[in-house]
Formats: structure tokens, sequence, C-alpha cells
């Protein structure tokens, strides 16, 4: 999008990536539906954001969901809106968009290579690249860096430019997971019986969030994307206490009030699991992770069994291994950057994207963000005098 942006103001503009393609973290995007936006309030949209600084939002207000939707249709490409509002192209992946994106780049003039590895700055400035074919140096007007996260580095971005730009006097805040999954400590057994088992339609309450979906039980803990709107509260328990506390509740369509009459009505010789499965009716799954958390043995009044069934206390204690997460916070902090996106302690490099330090959940705010990044880094960039 930078480049697209640096274009349209006249620039010559040649795009670096190190790996063997370009925009892979995109396509994998793509793979479950390219979430690229979302059609709700615009007030709401733009509070979904986490940054430490107001220029995010000014950036987003300048280029917002209704921009990136019109961005899109402009290659041909139609969108579609999901019934909770969410933007996707109409065809869900994101191979398409990609396609006529860097075709139209490479008819506006773009140039691209990949295999060319940013490793920083020579002694005279000139840009060093790694390649395949040996070391390339090249000069440039201005430079914008679009460097990506720390997450899912086997796409490309890996983080390692965070040491760069430290050594050249960037302020750095320590990247953090953002929209990731959470360890659990689960007994061996539950995991031989129910590693990969969905806990369906569950509600997840953390501080006061709380989502719904389906959570997959994994060897390390929970995954899920309903876990993710939960993620930043939960990351601030852990940090703050040590641990943090997942609540779950295994029937949000049931009252507490039915539900503790179901179970009351139960026959009263009947075993734990055949109340569980009969009265409560749970799955095979929820009734494992009713018996992992109690211990085998679940309250037995009806009304303290139907408070832990609607409330059942899953103790995290950290997130996943970062390289796991959707997406990373920290990275270039704003007091590095001036109002144009250029790093201070860098006249004429501009930053944009995931690389700078804001959050915001999955739901198309990711992405959107990057793109109003990459927009504002590539007009500024162009206009650029030195
Ligand atoms: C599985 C998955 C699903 C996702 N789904 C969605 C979604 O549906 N909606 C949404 O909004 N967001 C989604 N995201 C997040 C979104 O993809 C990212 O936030 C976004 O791609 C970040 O864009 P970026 O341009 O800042 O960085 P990236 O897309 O990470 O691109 C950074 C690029 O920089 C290159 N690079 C890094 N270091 C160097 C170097 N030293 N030299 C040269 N090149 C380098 C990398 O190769 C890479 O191509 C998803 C992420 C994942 C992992």
């Amino acid at each position: 999008m930078a480049a697209e942006a640096a274009l349209k103001e006249g620039a010559q503009v040649s795009i670096y990536d190190a790996m063997p393609s370009v925009a892979r973290k995109f396509l994998m995007a793509g793979k479950s539906g390219l979430n690229i936006s979302h059609s709700e309030e615009e007030k709401l949209f733009r509070s979904r954001y986490r940054a430490p600084d107001a220029r995010l939002d000014g950036l987003i207000a300048a280029f917002g969901p209704g921009d990136v939707e019109r961005w899109m249709n402009g290659l041909g490409i139609e969108s579609f809106r999901g019934s909770s509002g969410r933007v996707f192209p109409v065809m869900m992946k994101a191979s398409p968009l990609l396609r006529a994106w860097l075709a139209r780049l490479r008819t506006s003039g773009a140039r691209l290579h990949v295999r060319h590895r940013w490793q920083g700055w020579d002694e005279a400035g000139a840009l060093v690249f790694a390649t395949p074919e040996g070391e390339v140096r090249l000069e440039a007007d201005s430079v914008i860096l679009a460097l990506g996260g720390a997450s899912w580095s086997r796409l490309g971005s890996d983080g390692a430019w965070a040491q760069l730009l430290a050594a050249m006097g960037v302020e750095l805040a320590p990247f953090q997971p953002s929209n990731c999954g959470f360890e659990v400590a689960w007994s061996k057994r539950l995991l031989d019986g129910f590693e990969g088992a969905p806990l369906k339609g569950v509600k997840l309450s953390a501080g006061r969030q709380s989502a719904q979906g389906d959570v997959v039980i994994t060897k390390r803990g929970v995954e899920s994307g309903a876990l993710y709107p939960l993620s930043a509260d939960l990351l601030r328990q852990i940090e703050d206490t040590g641990s943090a506390s997942l609540e779950i509740d295994l029937l949000p369509d049931v009252d507490m009030g039915t539900l503790r009459r179901r179970l009351a009505a139960a026959n009263p010789k009947e075993s734990s699991s055949n109340r569980l499965r009969k009265a409560a009716r749970l799955d095979r799954t929820k009734i494992a992770l009713v018996n992992e958390i109690s211990r085998g043995a679940p309250p037995a009044e009806a009304g303290d069994l139907a408070a832990f069934l609607k409330a059942l206390p899953v103790r995290i204690d950290a997130p996943v291994p970062m390289d796991e997460a959707i997406s990373t916070s920290g990275g270039v902090s704003w007091d590095a950057l001036d109002d144009r996106l250029m790093l201070k302690a860098l006249p004429g490099v501009y930053c944009a994207g995931e690389m700078i330090d804001w959050d915001a959940p999955t739901g198309g705010y990711l992405l959107t963000a990057c793109l109003a990044m990459g927009r504002a880094s590539g007009k500024a960039a162009a206009n650029h005098h030195i």
C-alpha cells in the first residue's frame, strides 16, 4: 500500500522482500477468509484499537473501512459483509486480490525484488541487502520499512529488524504476543482422550470481556478465535499476577434457573457423568473438562453444579510462544516517529504496519490499520525532500 501511494505521488518505487515471494502473511490471513475490514459504525470501529498514541486514530480516520472496501473493489474484487459485519473479498481468499494488486503495481512502474534481506545501512548510508547473488547496496531518497511484527516467522516476519533499528538509536517497545492461544497445564488423562477436541459453542470471559465460539483443547492449552478478543485482558492478568483466570460457560444458551431445575430433577442414583450428559446435556468433551477442573468431583447440589457449569474456572499459565500468535504488539515506539511516520533518529526512513507499537483484536482491524499506515507513509516518503 505504501508503494501504491508513493507511485501515485510520482515517485519511482522498488519493493524488496526477504522471502522468495511477497505478502506471505497476507496470503496466510486469507486461508480461512481474508477478513480485511469491518463494517460496524465508524466510532465503534476506531475504538477497537489499543495504541498508546492518537496518531493511529487519525490515520484510520483518513483511510478507514469504507476506503478499504472501495480500494478492493477498485482492484476488481467485490466485497462481502458477513452477518457479524466483518468485510471479506467475495471469494474469501487473498490470492486473487494480491494478484490484481501486484499486477497494478507493476503496471504503475513498481519493481519487485524478492530474496533481498535488508540488513541495515553501510557507513555511507546505503541500504545493504543480502541476496543469493551476494550483497547488494543501494541508495534511495527515502525508505519505507514495513517489516511486520514478530510472529509466524516462517512467513517472513521474524522481528530481526528490531536489533538493526535499536542499534541506530530507535526507541522500541518489547514485542508481546497478541490474538493468541494460551497455555493450561492439562492432565495427561485429559490430553490422552481429548487433545484436539472442540468445546462447542461455549462462552469465554476474562475481566470485562467475553466472547462465544468453539474452543479447542490443545497439547499446550486452549486455542480459538474466540480467545483473541480476551487475549489483551488475559495477558495483563498474567503480567500482574503470574497467571490468569478464564471462565468458561459450557451452556451459554441455557439460563441458570433452567439448568438448576434440570439438574435437580435428575435421578439421584444417577452417576455424576450421566447427570452431566442427560440433565445438563453436555457432550463427552465438556464432561471431561468438568471432571478435569473439579478433579473428578463436581459439586453435587443442583444450584452449585449449575453455577459451576456456567463459570468453569480455567487457570491460564502463559500465552503460547510468540511465534504462534496471530499478531504482536510492541516494536517501533510512537515517540520514535514524527507525525508523518518518519523515524526521528533516521530522517528519510518511514515505518508502517505491524512493526509499529499498536494492537487490535482480529476482525479486520489489523489489516485496515496496516493499509492506512502504508498509505500515509507512502505519501509522506514520496514527498520527502532531503
Ligand atoms: C494466520 C493469520 C491470519 C490472519 N488473519 C487476519 C485477518 O483475517 N484479518 C486481519 O486484519 N489480519 C489478519 N492477520 C494479521 C495480518 O496478516 C498482519 O497484521 C499483517 O499482515 C501485517 O502486515 P505488515 O505489512 O505490517 O507485515 P507482514 O505482513 O508481516 O509483512 C512483513 C514483510 O516484511 C518482510 N521482511 C521482514 N524482515 C525483512 C528484512 N529484514 N528484509 C526484507 N524483508 C523483510 C517479510 O518477509 C514480510 O513479507 C492474520 C495473521 C495470521 C498469522
